[in-house]
């Protein structure tokens, strides 16, 4: 009986636990590479952390924050870490590619420039002393050259790039439009030309790997609130690309 009852608080024991951390792995994987991407201009480091082989056919990079008042892609990057991908298919995660902004919810890095107008693909002087601010010059922030760098160093099959709140996958780029509505209908939501800055988008990280890298980039817009089960859905789909991709 005591060794029964032992069991009994065992295995309650375990299904408590694995409440606590959800239903997947109980710890995360560890990567098997990483790599500083920046330091920020408040003394943060940004890292890039690579889980599957090395050498596989597809390398994928997801980036789960640029804009610091939009966290939600951060969760999907979690569960990403948490998950082994799929044979040949090999994961870069960056969880935030401008910290200092998420300390404090705001959208600009710390030098109040908007990231994803600083890439120096179709760039403007555009939206000075706003949130939308471009930058006093293409790639003038650490941030943006260090994200060129490591890209321009893996060289990914495909970059995937976390906002919030519009609810869809963009297939503005002609390049990265089939994977685009695949992922859309993987993660359940619409595939659409998601509208960016006027005249025209400038200065926009996937517009920078698409036109400069060559590679394919998508823009992933999720919803204001970015529950469990949407940051799996939404992880499961970007690993399914992968398989895709390789395809
Ligand atoms: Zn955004």
């Amino acid at each position: 009986m005591r060794r029964g009852l032992a069991a009994a608080v065992g295995a309650a024991a375990l299904a408590l636990s694995s409440l606590l951390v959800g239903a997947g792995p109980a710890s995360a994987q560890d990567a098997n590479d990483s790599r500083s991407v920046v330091t920020t201009p408040g003394g943060r480091e940004v890292v890039a952390r690579h889980y599957g082989p090395l050498d596989a056919p597809v390398q994928l990079v997801v980036l789960g924050q640029m804009h610091g008042s939009e966290p939600g892609g951060r969760r999907v990057v979690k569960v990403l870490a948490d998950t082994a991908p799929p044979e040949g298919v090999g994961v870069w995660l960056i969880r935030s590619l401008n910290p200092d902004g998420a300390v404090v919810g705001r959208r600009t890095n710390d030098n109040g420039v908007d990231l994803n107008r600083n890439f120096p693909t179709r760039w403007m002087q555009d939206g000075a002393g706003r949130m939308f601010w471009s930058g006093p010059e293409a790639a003038s922030e650490p941030e943006t050259r260090g994200m060129m760098a490591f890209l321009d160093e893996v060289r990914p099959t495909a970059l995937i790039s976390y906002h919030q709140a519009m609810n869809a996958v963009d297939t503005s780029h002609a390049r990265s439009r089939a994977a685009a509505r695949r992922l859309a209908r993987w993660m359940g939501v619409p595939a659409t030309a998601v509208p960016c800055a006027l005249p025209q988008c400038h200065g926009n990280l996937t517009q920078w790997v698409d036109r400069r890298l060559g590679a394919i980039a998508v823009t992933v817009e999720l919803d204001r609130q970015v529950s469990r089960i949407e940051a799996r859905r939404a992880a499961a789909a970007v690993l399914r690309l992968g398989t895709w991709l390789g395809r």
